[in-house]
């Protein structure tokens, strides 16, 4: 019998109870899945940063931790978290945030806001350029990244991203380092942030970085909110050098009322919602890391603790 502990806050386990069952059932694994054990007898703990186990140090017998959540800021720093550390890569995440960043990506592409927002009586005859003259930038090309760099690259635009390691991905111009960074900015009509939270990506898009970017330019963010400079996103949309910043995330959450985001009429705020792990397929991507912790063989998507993702 295999100890799984179910340790997320207590609504997520009505949706993940049935998936998790039936994802173990399927891998024929003898798993008992509880929210409470003898923390001793824990063999894998499925996890979510924001459940009640925040000192990892009595399950003594727990062989790695299953973060239900890509990101891992949150637990990465636990000092006390000696067990393997998987983070979540679901196939309805991915899934997800190729959709939200592409119909992001579309309505600033087409300009749709004209025609949506401008029910005026004016005719706005504006014709969009074709997606190959629209110059996508992607920093973060990891699970997320990818998928929405070869969606938008399959929708025609010309897009460039960039990374920690040197990346290929055919079609795609890839770019690392300080200098790639430059480069990509440079050639950002439109910028997606899909970075990890660390001490190395905080403030990547500063006053610097948005001065880089051609004058009238869109960001979209469902990264995290460090990722940005707040004052500095909030000068450059003043003086129009960003046209429009879309972010599902930020530096505190949820986003307080009288912050200046809500009310500057050229951000658009959505409350962290880009994408979901999904209970069916994430279940399945747990079960099978249980399976290969049985059969001594290496955890899928686990996080570089030095590193931080
Ligand atoms: P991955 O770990 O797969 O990818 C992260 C990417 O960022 C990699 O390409 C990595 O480079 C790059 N990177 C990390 N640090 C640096 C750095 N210092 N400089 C340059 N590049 C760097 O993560 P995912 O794609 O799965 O997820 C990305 C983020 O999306 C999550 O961490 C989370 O914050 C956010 N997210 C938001 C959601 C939402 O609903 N808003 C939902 C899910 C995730 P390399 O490839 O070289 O390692």
């Amino acid at each position: 019998m295999i100890n799984v502990l179910f340790a997320a806050k207590a609504e997520r386990w009505d949706t993940y109870e049935a998936p998790l069952r039936a994802a173990f059932a399927e891998l024929g694994l003898d798993v008992d899945l509880r929210t409470e054990f003898a923390q001793e007898q824990v063999d894998y703990i499925v996890y979510a940063p924001n459940s009640d186990v925040q000192d990892f140090t009595p399950y003594t017998r727990c062989k790695a931790v299953l973060n239900l959540w890509a990101g891992v800021e949150a637990v990465v720093g636990n000092d006390t978290l000696t067990q393997p550390l998987a983070r979540m890569v679901d196939y309805g995440l991915t899934q997800g945030m190729v959709e939200w960043v592409t119909g992001h990506v579309l309505r600033h592409h087409l300009g749709m806001d004209l025609h949506i927002k401008g029910q005026d009586g004016v005719w706005r005859d504006y014709v969009p350029p074709l997606a190959e003259d629209r110059r996508v930038t992607i920093l973060g090309l990891g699970a997320l990244g990818m998928a929405c760099a070869k969606a938008l690259r399959g929708l025609g635009f010309t897009v460039t991203g960039w990374s920690r390691t040197p990346k290929e991905a055919d079609g795609i111009t890839c770019l690392h380092g300080a200098d790639g960074l430059a480069k990509a900015l440079e050639r950002a009509d439109i910028l997606v942030l899909l970075l990890p939270n660390t001490p190395a990506t905080e403030n990547t898009v500063d006053a610097a970085a948005l001065a880089r970017m051609p004058k009238g330019a869109f960001i979209v963010n469902p990264g995290r909110g460090p990722l940005i400079d707040d004052d500095a996103l909030l000068a450059a949309l003043d003086r129009g050098q960003i046209a429009h910043a879309t972010l599902d995330v930020f530096r505190v959450e949820p986003l307080p009322a009288d912050h200046p985001y809500w009310a500057h009429p050229d951000v658009t705020v959505t409350p962290h919602i880009a994408s979901e792990t999904r209970p069916e397929s994430a279940s399945r991507v747990i079960a099978e890391n249980v399976r290969r912790g049985e059969a001594g063989e290496p955890f899928l998507h686990l996080v570089d603790r030095s590193a931080g993702y």
